[in-house]
């Protein structure tokens, strides 16, 4: 049985999501401008690309502010059993791989894949570096979690999701399992899709134990 765990990255493996230490470092207005794009009115990738560019105007560097970022310190483990299980890990993301790409290097962990926007850091600030032609392309979010969550579904005979928020929904339909936590519970149960909530990876762990995932 071939199978594949894929998960969101900011506030599902980490606990506060990268563009809030962006606006708290550097963008005052931010909180704000979060409650106008909740409303629709920003883009999702136009107000992160605003919070990432907004780092230069804080005191710390976008490197610093990854080395900060709080996360789920059961993810780790929770990444050995499955993998010692035999199941490919899969990041995906509306976020920069820039800062994820970094956090994983930090932990010593290589995941089988990672599918989020394309950035580099320059000026003090981190940029989007998107590309409309790219087959998982989306205006909204930079990235279609749908359209990769559904080519890597394609290769496995079983996947589960874990996510935090609204993008996270458009994953809810192409896996077999779905986890949530935070806004996305709320999401769903109004969407009356099946899910599992969750507060920690040790609790996803727990459920794909029952089901016969992991040991
Ligand atoms: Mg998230």
């Amino acid at each position: 049985m071939k199978r594949a765990v894929i998960t969101d990255f900011d506030g599902t493996i980490t606990t506060k999501d990268f563009y809030w230490l962006a606006i708290e470092s550097g963008w005052p207005e931010g909180e704000a401008a979060y409650r106008d794009w909740k409303e629709g009115k920003w883009k999702d990738r136009d107000f992160l690309q605003e919070s990432f560019r907004r780092i230069a105007h804080g005191s710390d560097s976008v490197e610093e502010l990854t080395d900060q970022i709080p996360y789920d310190h059961t993810f780790p483990a929770f990444f050995r059993r499955v993998k010692e299980a035999g199941h490919d890990v899969y990041i995906v993301s509306a976020g920069a791989d820039y800062y994820i790409r970094r956090f994983f290097d930090k932990l010593g962990i290589e995941v089988d894949g990672l599918y989020a926007n394309p950035s580099y850091s320059a000026e003090g600030a981190l940029w989007f570096d998107l590309d409309p032609s790219w087959e998982h392309y989306n205006d909204r979010y930079g990235i279609s979690k749908k359209s990769v969550v559904e080519a890597i579904a394609a290769g496995y005979d079983e996947t589960c999701y874990i996510g935090d928020s609204e993008p996270d929904r458009h994953a809810a339909g192409a896996v077999d399992l779905m986890f949530a936590r935070d806004q996305l519970i709320e999401i769903l149960r109004r969407e009356g899709r099946p899910f599992h909530p969750i507060a920690a990876f040790s609790e996803v762990a727990d459920v794909l134990q029952k089901q016969g995932w992991i040991k």
